[in-house]
């Protein structure tokens, strides 16, 4: 199974432990699932679709898309551009996060349709997210909803995580609207409760299944933080409990980190509860760390069960 990732991977400067010291990192949601995803499943093919600038940091992410086992072929430059940047700052404890992104080579990732189809028709699982097409224009984004048409049309498995920022858009109804317009080209759809209750006026997670499945998704998980898991796949639907833990340390990625527990488990055509279950222990390791990142072991995540290779 190949996967193609698609959105914005940002420099990030962490708080290192001397004071005004900063780390430099790189992060970004859709690109934390890849890693993820790469990271838990290292024979798998994972690539990731964006666009950098021509600079020594955007040399830096290249470089951070290969160690992580990120294959960067459909990575675009952008000449006399520069990636987006957020800072985060710690107060009493407190993270508040600055960002720099107005003017991100990512922006500018669906400017080549032909390449978006290209990198398409080379894998089977394309991933995008709301963020993805919050920082794109008009124009480009119906470039690249076009694209996930076509790739779905021909056979191609879409997931989209509808990850609603209201700062990315200039305004909610934009943003309601488009986020409907990603939930019609997608097959599995993996939102989070607390933000489709606010923005999309859900009653409860059930409400919010229904919701992209009437859009024509027809497998949804939907994540509710430390809450139970609603999901639908095809005509089956239930409810999950999330394992509780004891520490949570920082909350960053956990949405990311859990679809790529799913898409794992899509990708080994396990049972969707099976991956679920994966969904969670990794989303509740990667809160137990710090940061966007937190580095696991891949042994910890074996293959879920594999339904399909009993006649095998
Ligand atoms: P998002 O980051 O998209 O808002 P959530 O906060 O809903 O995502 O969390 C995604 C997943 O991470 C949850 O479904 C759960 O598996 C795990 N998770 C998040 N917060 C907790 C918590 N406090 N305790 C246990 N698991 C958690």
């Amino acid at each position: 199974m190949r996967v193609l990732a698609i959105g914005e991977c940002m420099a990030e400067l962490a708080p290192a432990a001397e004071p005004d010291d900063y780390h430099l990192g790189f992060a970004g949601d859709t690109f934390n699932t890849a890693w993820y995803l790469a990271r838990l499943r290292p024979d798998m093919d994972v690539s990731f679709f964006t666009a950098v600038g021509t600079d020594p940091l955007s040399y830096q992410m290249r470089e951070a898309f290969a160690t992580s086992g990120i294959d960067s072929s459909y990575v675009l430059s952008v000449p006399d551009s520069t990636v987006g940047l957020y800072m985060i700052s710690l107060e009493n404890g407190e993270r508040s996060f600055s960002y720099w992104r107005g003017q991100s080579a990512a922006r500018q990732l669906a400017t080549n349709p032909q390449l978006l189809a290209r990198a398409m028709t080379e894998v089977d699982l394309i991933y995008f997210s709301g963020i993805t097409l919050a920082i794109l224009d008009v124009t480009s984004r119906e470039i690249l909803l076009d694209a996930l048409r076509v790739a779905r049309a021909s056979g191609k498995v879409i997931a989209f995580d509808p990850n609603l920022r209201p700062r990315l858009w200039s305004g909610t109804s934009e943003m309601t609207a488009t986020i409907m317009q990603g939930a019609t080209v997608s097959d599995i759809a993996l939102p989070s409760y607390e933000d489709e209750a606010e923005w999309f006026g859900d009653d409860d997670p059930i409400a919010t299944v229904d919701r992209y499945a009437s859009a024509g998704a027809t497998t949804i998980v939907v994540k509710n933080g430390a809450d139970a898991v609603h999901f639908r796949h095809g005509d089956m639907s239930g409810v999950m409990p999330v394992p509780p833990l004891n520490h949570v340390i920082d909350t960053t990625a956990a949405g990311d980190s859990f679809n790529a527990g799913i898409l794992a488990g899509i990708a080994e055509n396990a049972p969707l509860n099976d991956s679920i279950t994966l969904a969670c222990r990794l989303a509740g390791a990667v809160v137990q760390g710090k940061g966007a990142l937190v580095p696991i072991d891949p042994t910890l995540f074996d293959a879920v069960s594999v339904k399909g290779n009993e006649n095998a």
